[in-house]
């Protein structure tokens, strides 16, 4: 049996903690009873940034849909290899070859001992928190980790800061696996991009802009006025929270324009779709600078040719 995993014991917990805003911080003692804590309660999201190839013949994998009970379990076939994550593999590890739960016992020793209702010391974390890095104007994208094997079903893990008008837009794309900080647990400090002018409304697209600022003095006012209402909206929010106002509300009044992070583990064919999509000229400037980095991280390969929509 031939099989690759993408992640660790760590990177579940790590795609857990953004929704803290903690996920450089790390625990194995917590970091175990976290892993625990999310499969018993069910939160299982985080499981889905670790990925599973099977090196085996598609006729197995058609075996396996076959025998599938529940519908919602996705598992992809590319290259000569089955792809699935880990929370498909949860699902679907009883039709499996038994020297699977094996391998992938050896790279998450603390998840699986969860899942067999085990104990463990063992705990694997990642070799490095981020690869690369590249910073926009708005943000940065870093490169996680990555299981490249020359397949369309190749995977990447990316954690992205973006304003929340681009996490929008990057959340539209469904084929790959999101975890985002959540301003119902946290309330440290707000940050926020603000353009270094304001570009003109394009007339020819009715959604773009052009490169061009808009004319003074509005330019510069408008920059001024944005500048004092988010500090005013700062400065209530803040007290909204001294006063004992919920955080899931008092973050309603945080305007568009404020940072949030997330984890993006995305397969090659839909990552390729997503680059053609918003580095193309029609896309938001600040989405296509961060598409920009993507492909500088990891390049394009095109595969999204072989999707006709
Ligand atoms: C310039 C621009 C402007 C946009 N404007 C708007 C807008 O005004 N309003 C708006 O709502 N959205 C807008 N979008 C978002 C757009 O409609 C898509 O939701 C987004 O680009 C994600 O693309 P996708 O569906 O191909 O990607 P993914 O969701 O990642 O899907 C990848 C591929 O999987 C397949 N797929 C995924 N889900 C399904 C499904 N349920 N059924 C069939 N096939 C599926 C498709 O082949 C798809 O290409 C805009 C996007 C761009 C780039």
């Amino acid at each position: 049996m031939k099989a690759y995993l993408m992640g660790s014991d760590q990177r579940i917990v790590r795609a857990a903690r953004v929704s803290f805003a903690r996920d450089e911080h790390t625990d194995p003692e917590r970091d175990r009873k976290l892993i625990k804590y999310l499969f018993e309660h069910r939160h299982s999201s985080p499981f889905e940034h670790v990925i599973i190839a099977l090196e085996e013949r598609k006729s197995f994998w058609l075996y396996l849909l076959e025998r599938l009970e529940v519908p919602a379990v996705q598992v992809y076939y590319s290259g000569g290899y089955i792809w699935l994550n880990l929370r498909n593999y949860i699902n679907a590890m009883d039709l499996l070859p038994t020297e699977l739960m094996g391998f992938i016992q050896e790279r998450l020793p603390a998840t699986i001992a969860v899942i067999k209702g085990e104990e463990t010391e063992n705990y694997t974390t990642d070799r490095v928190f981020m690869d690369r890095k590249v910073e926009t104007s708005s943000g940065f994208v870093g490169l996680v980790d990555s299981l490249e094997l020359g397949t369309d079903m190749d995977y990447y893990t990316f954690v992205v800061e973006c304003p929340i008008f681009v996490a929008r837009q990057w959340h539209r794309h469904r084929f790959g696996s999101y975890n985002e900080v959540s301003r119902r647990y946290v309330s440290y400090e707000p940050s926020f991009y603000v353009p270094d002018y304001l570009r003109k409304q394009a007339q020819t697209n009715r959604q773009a802009s052009t490169e061009k600022p808009v004319e003074e003095p509005w330019n510069s006012l408008f920059l001024k006025k944005i500048g004092w209402y988010i500090q005013d909206l700062k400065a209530l929010y803040n007290n909204m929270l001294e006063k004992g106002v919920a955080r899931e509300l008092a973050r309603g009044i945080l305007p568009q324009f404020m940072h949030t992070r997330f984890y993006w583990t995305v397969p090659r064919i839909a990552l390729d779709n997503f680059i053609a999509l918003r580095t193309h000229e029609g896309a938001q400037k600040e989405i296509r600078e961060l598409a920009k980095a993507i492909e500088g991280l990891v390049g394009y390969r095109g595969t999204e040719k072989k999707l006709r929509l």
